[in-house]
């Protein structure tokens, strides 16, 4: 069976930036699990997987328009200091923030004396992303998990918020 909209299928990922730096790895753990056609891979990698089979083994380079966007600069913002009251601030750290587009999770890369440098890009955002894939498994959605739009492991629905 192929992988297409509403089949479920599991692979083994390790994803590097263009320099060769890992950024994340199945491998060393549980492999993913998603349903096709669900957007929760991003773009580039749900299409190439579109039409792979069990055992198909592929690596793949991933412009950022088709990972996780490109940068843009005015997400970078200097916010005062005192908007984040008693908080302890420190580069690294992110939050929820709203903002003219909604809820958006935005990183904190500096503090000066005055101010809190703010980034809402995604941290992964502008990077050509180099993947390295393997499909282990590759079954059909039952109706629930096209329903709930994403997998099931066995026993059903573990999830409470939906
Ligand atoms: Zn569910």
């Amino acid at each position: 069976m192929n992988i297409t909209n509403n089949t479920i299928a599991t692979i083994h990922f390790t994803v590097c930036s263009s320099d060769g730096t890992q950024i994340d790895s199945s491998r060393n753990s549980e492999p993913m699990v998603f349903l096709q056609g669900s957007h929760f891979l991003i773009q580039g990698l749900e299409d190439e997987l579109e039409g792979k089979t069990v055992g198909d083994k592929f690596v793949i380079d991933i412009a950022p328009n088709l990972a996780y966007g490109e940068r843009h600069e005015e997400l970078v913002q200097a916010v005062p200091k005192s908007m984040f009251e008693d908080m302890e601030v420190e580069p690294g750290m992110t939050f929820r923030a709203t903002t003219d587009d909604g809820e958006q999770s935005v990183m904190i890369i500096d503090v000066t004396d005055d101010d809190v440098i703010v980034d809402g890009n995604h941290p992964l955002s502008g990077l050509t992303l180099n993947f390295d894939v393997e499909v282990l498994e590759v079954r059909e959605a039952t109706e629930e998990e096209i329903a709930h739009g994403h997998p099931h492991t066995e026993g059903g629905c573990e999830h409470t918020t939906h």
